[in-house]
């Protein structure tokens, strides 16, 4: 009998805790639904206890979301738990996921426990969550430096307890495939009571080997894989979701298991990701990079056009990503565009589609054809930003091999107009500087990267800066076909989330 591989997706608590991912909690929203079309078994939400803005994201996608289910991280601590249970008690199907580690490492410098210890913290937190819910997942945090028959044992009482999945993690990617599957065998094989729980994986790429080791996994015997869309997570990230399941998909004679993803959503997924985050995909990535599908190499290209399967092991459609791409231009009109929106998964209030296709008819003035990416460029701007308390209105820059880079902007804040001029080291420092003058903002600007989202000159260019005031970070993001314009946006983009997030947290302090 072909056995099911449940998709436990993490992009929202490992993925999005990595460095440049945050998501504030509508991009949170916007990306949950994604994975509930794509259909993975399982959304880690988030780690409820870490921050109130965490508590309310999970809160939130717990409404949300309603046939997959909710997970919510949590150490041994009864607050802990307290604080995974009051975010998705309202979830139509909530899961508790308790951790601790149990590598003599671990126990040594950071519990400073005893084995003993840590299993009385594992089963005495197993059965207070119990009262709240019976679905409970429980990790052993860095599973595979941890003594074999140490992490038999703690699975062993874990189950007794109550917890209905057993997950064994790489935490520091570690492992190597054939190794990692004697692991998994053994744990299978020495934990007496193993067979009333779901054995699952969590690993990450550090040494390049996440899919890999989850894949040798299931062979082992692991029924649950922890994944993430893109492979982001924590320093090398975690296994990719694509990976894991199009490696299913693509080679289901060889290896007798299936996932219920639907992978016509996998690019789609991968690209709102790229969207929300304003982080691309190296071009070489397996499935969701931009070279996957491409073939250059004349040889190749004369064997595909002859037959598609002579150099192609996996069709692009598969993954839903569409070779012929409906192009708008500055006739369409304003139900043609909301068309475009709706199959590109975004059913939007009639107000922000006329937000957007504002945004649109001004792009389509300048460019000759606006394809998706544009349009979802626009959406991601328009719709996924906190309310602006800076808005850009006006801005001139001068630059150039003889020119001093002066740049004029005038933003509005709070309502009022202001304005000012001010030079740099070249038109974007000048305009930054200039910017940092008006708003009175000291921000430190870590990171700027720079891209174009399609082809060719006329392109947008997306801007990502990640910026930190008094010791918060945030990223920001813009879109232009003038990259000035895009980096000012981001910018202020970056500024009204430091603006938003400081506010919040004043107001968490004084409430
Ligand atoms: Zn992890």
């Amino acid at each position: 009998m072909t056995d099911k591989i449940i998709i436990f997706d993490t992009t929202l608590r490992d993925g999005e805790q990595s460095p440049g991912y945050s998501m504030n909690t509508a991009e949170k929203l916007h990306f949950a639904a994604q994975l509930e079309k794509l259909r993975v078994d399982v959304i880690e939400a988030g780690f409820p206890s870490s921050s109130a803005g965490d508590f309310e994201a999970v809160q939130m996608i717990a409404h949300k979301v309603s046939n997959v289910e909710v997970a919510a991280l949590a150490r041994t601590s009864k607050e802990d738990i307290d604080a995974a249970w009051g975010a998705i008690k309202e979830a139509a199907h909530p899961r508790i996921h308790i951790f601790i580690a149990t590598s003599d490492i671990h126990l040594q410098h950071k519990l400073r426990m005893r084995r003993d210890q840590v299993i009385s913290k594992a089963v005495e937190a197993i059965t207070y969550a119990r009262r709240f819910t019976d679905n409970i997942e429980f990790s052993a945090e860095d599973g595979s430096r941890s003594d074999r028959d140490f992490l038999c044992t703690i699975f062993e009482a874990a189950i007794s307890a109550g917890a209905t999945t057993v997950n064994l993690p790489d935490t520091v990617g570690y492992a190597i495939p054939s190794e990692f599957a004697e692991l998994v065998a053994y744990v299978k094989e020495h934990t007496p009571n193993i067979g009333k729980a779901i054995l699952s994986v969590h690993c990450h790429n550090d040494l390049g080997l996440a899919t890999a080791n989850t894949l040798a996994s299931i062979n082992a015997g692991a029924r649950q894989v922890e994944v993430t869309v893109n492979g982001i997570g924590e320093r090398a990230g975690n296994t990719s979701l694509e990976e894991i399941v199009m490696a299913l998909h693509t080679r289901r004679g060889y290896l007798d298991f299936f996932t219920d993803i639907n992978t016509k959503e996998i690019y789609p997924s991968s690209h709102l990701l790229v969207m929300i985050t304003g982080i691309p995909v190296q071009p070489n990535k397996a499935i969701v990079g931009a070279n996957a599908f491409s073939h250059e190499a004349g040889i190749h290209q004369d064997g595909v056009l002859k037959h598609r399967t002579t150099y192609e092991i996996m069709e692009p459609t598969t993954i839903g990503l569409e070779t012929n791409r409906l192009v708008l231009g500055k006739h369409s009109g304003r139900h043609a565009f909301k068309d475009r929106l709706r199959g590109l998964g975004y059913d939007l209030p009639d107000q922000e589609i006329d937000k957007i296709f504002q945004r649109f008819k001004e792009l389509a003035d300048k460019r000759k054809e606006i394809v998706d990416d544009d349009i979802e460029a626009l959406v991601a701007e328009e719709i996924l930003r906190v309310p602006d308390i800076f808005k850009l209105r006006y801005l001139n820059v001068v630059g150039g091999t003889d020119a001093i880079p002066t740049a004029t902007v005038q933003l509005e804040i709070d309502g009022k107009v202001e304005q000012d001029a001010g030079f740099g080291v070249g038109p974007i420092d000048a305009t930054f500087n200039t910017i940092a003058e008006i708003t009175g903002t000291h921000s430190k600007l870590l990171h700027f990267s720079i891209d174009s989202l399609t082809s060719g000159t006329d392109a947008q260019g997306i801007v990502t800066v990640q910026l930190e005031e008094d010791g918060i970070k945030t990223l920001g993001k813009g879109n232009d076909p003038d990259i000035i314009v895009a980096s000012a946006k981001a910018y202020i983009n970056g500024l009204n989330r430091l603006e938003h997030l400081r506010r919040n947290s004043h107001s968490e302090k004084t409430a």
